[in-house]
């Protein structure tokens, strides 16, 4: 108990929490850092053991903040869904086909790399509808300039921030199997499918 406790303790310090708690948690912490240091010592058998209410109290404080800690946006798990990979092409010939920005310092995208939770939805009835008008206008652009994409890659379970890594990775044809010439374009729907089959 003590060990779970002392444990919490090194967490709160090491991402220096303590300082941003509630008053009267951090009273909680401070009667649980004595708690576990006359437990430490007792152990050790420097002081005498301390009496099973200090005890006790220290178990209540360490599990009042650990579910404190727990309700906090912070502490929160990155919700998992689908990093994609969109590889533009000329509709006509299927043949890989950049986006080329205006002006002669236009930048050119042959890529746009994506996360979602509702792959199907996210590519069919976004990406794949021209009249989208929510985020993603990098794919919108390029239809509007007679683009198509092929869906290249996934990743599942992966997390907003591995898309965010990927795409300030920069290279996305490195990772493409299209450009690499290792796959052929992937069905949204196909994928799905296929990680409902192996979940269950
Ligand atoms: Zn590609």
């Amino acid at each position: 108990m003590s060990s779970i406790a002392s444990g919490l303790l090194q967490v709160l310090d090491e991402r220096r929490i303590t300082g941003r708690l509630p008053a009267d948690v951090r009273v909680q912490v401070s009667r649980l850092r004595h708690a576990v240091k006359v437990a430490t010592l007792a152990a050790a058998g420097i002081v005498p053991a301390p009496p099973p209410p200090a005890a006790l109290s220290a178990f209540d404080a360490g599990a009042a903040l650990q579910a404190w800690i727990r309700a906090q946006p912070w502490a929160q798990p990155d919700p998992e869904g689908w990093v994609y990979l969109l590889h533009f092409v000329d509709p006509a010939t299927g043949a890989y086909r950049p986006l080329r920005g205006q002006g002669n310092r236009g930048q050119v995208a042959g890529h746009y790399w994506g996360w979602t939770t509702d792959l199907e939805r996210r590519i069919v009835r976004e990406h794949r509808n021209p009249k989208w008008t929510g985020p993603g206008r990098l794919v919108q652009v390029a239809l509007a300039a007679g683009l198509s994409f092929e869906l290249a890659y996934l990743e599942y379970p992966a997390t907003l921030g591995r898309e965010r890594r990927l795409k300030h990775q920069g290279g996305a044809a490195r990772r493409c199997p299209l450009c690499r010439g290792t796959g052929g374009p992937l069905d949204p729907a196909a994928a799905v499918a296929a990680v409902a089959g192996g979940a269950r």
